[in-house]
């Protein structure tokens, strides 16, 4: 509850979460309307119209689901409709979201083999691909990866897991959660032979959180058909019986008239473009904490189990330069300083929102959350910020991360 004596900042609060983001302001009166019978003809129409929507982002003619809840929603809705119990699935390590993801799969009685990775540099294809050819028997039913790990900022390259797949020439499903890259990164469902992907609406799609959706290949529908996970809310098949599809209960009439709008300034800008800006901004990011580090990057390895190494500057938690995420940014700072104390700082001193490490990661990284509905000025007041914040946290850095981003912004 708010204090009365508390003295509100002046200003709009600086919001750089990796999710949820920014609401544009036409999306938050969108759902600004009074009640509606979600059984006409019309509201049919404009759910019918974020499908189309949807399906063009994803680049997909396939099948399409929308949950009225967050991604954990899908998350549970993908496992429990396309796998049986005790069946074996392989999980890609990518951090604290494969983590909990292997959990839920764990608790819905599937049997989850991991392939580990250090959480700097994500995991090997190679491994990945001996595993598979490894599986004469096909004992593997699915192969899953959290697309773009929102805890470190590192993603995985989607097109060499599905080489690795196609080569051992495995039946095995391939679940992609693109809850913080799509609408962000590069994804193109039907290219990459996808199968299950799950998305949510409070990150690049720019939507409050409440909404979760599913693209479904025909091949997992196929399997659907068999698969014996018990199911009712999140059951597929009695969802699709109407076109464009049933909701359990009531429909979420609000967060669909909010989802319309998103997406129609998704289309406006044209998702190419929006990909683009993405980049520039996560290079700006990158650039500004490269300069603050001055080219600190120190030997460390990270498991949810433990964080091995020191740190001794500011620096990019991924190392691997082919898997820099432009959605999110996570920054070490070096040893003997509290990463939430200079977030603090950030919040309470200057109004910026930043993300909070997560896991092993916990006052050890912030994270820059650069996706959604951002421009350049917002990202160079955000940048601007934070190194007022970490000059008032006493965290050594080297000044004039902004003039690095400027660079690479006027040169985009
Ligand atoms: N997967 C990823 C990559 C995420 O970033 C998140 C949330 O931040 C989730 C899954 C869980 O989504 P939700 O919080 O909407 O349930």
């Amino acid at each position: 509850m708010r204090n009365d004596n508390e003295v509100r900042p002046r200003g709009r609060q600086f919001y750089f979460n990796p999710g949820p983001t920014n609401i544009p302001d036409s999306v938050l009166q969108a759902m600004h309307r009074p009640a509606e019978d979600f059984l006409t003809d019309a509201f049919k129409a404009v759910l019918r119209r974020t499908h189309t929507g949807l399906k063009k982002a994803l680049r997909t003619d396939q099948h399409l689901l929308l949950f009225g809840a967050n991604g954990h929603s899908a998350w549970e809705a993908a496992l429990a409709n396309v796998f049986s119990t005790g069946d074996k699935i392989l999980m890609l390590e990518t951090g604290y979201f494969s983590y909990h993801w292997t959990k839920m799969a764990q608790d819905l009685g599937l049997e989850v083999e991991t392939i580990w990775a250090n959480w700097r540099t994500g995991v090997s294809i190679a491994e990945v691909a001996e595993r598979l050819a490894q599986d004469k028997a096909h004992e593997i039913k699915g192969v899953l990866i959290v697309h773009n790990e929102t805890a470190t900022g590192l993603v995985h390259p989607l097109a060499e897991i599905r080489k690795a797949i196609d080569d051992a020439k495995h039946p095995a499903l391939f679940l992609v959660d693109t809850i913080s890259s799509f609408a962000s990164m590069p994804f193109d469902f039907d290219a990459l032979g996808v199968d299950v992907a799950v998305g949510g609406s409070q990150k690049g799609l720019m939507m409050i959180t409440g909404l979760s959706f599913t693209a479904i290949s025909k091949k997992a529908m196929a399997a659907s058909k068999v698969a014996g996970l018990r199911r009712s809310f999140f059951d597929w098949s009695a969802m699709v019986t109407v076109d464009p599809q049933r909701f359990p209960g009531t429909s979420p009439v609000h967060l669909i008239y909010g989802l319309d709008e998103a997406l129609r300034l998704l289309h406006e800008e044209g998702v190419d473009n929006v990909v683009a800006r993405h980049a520039r901004f996560g290079a700006a990011t990158r650039a500004a904490v490269r300069h603050w580090g001055g080219g600190a990057r120190d030997d460390i390895s990270i498991s949810w189990d433990a964080l091995q190494g020191s740190v001794s500057g500011i620096q990019i938690l991924c190392t691997d330069e082919s898997r820099l995420s432009d959605s999110v940014t996570a920054v070490f700072v070096p040893d003997g300083h509290d990463a939430n104390e200079m977030r603090r700082i950030a919040l309470d001193r200057y109004n910026l929102s930043l993300g909070q490490g997560l896991g092993p990661l916990a006052g050890r990284v912030f994270r820059i959350g650069h996706l959604g509905d951002m421009n350049e000025p917002m990202m160079l007041g955000a940048l601007a910020t934070i190194e007022l914040a970490l000059k008032a946290a006493g965290i050594p850095h080297r000044q004039g991360g902004v003039a690095a981003a400027m660079e690479v912004l006027s040169a985009a």
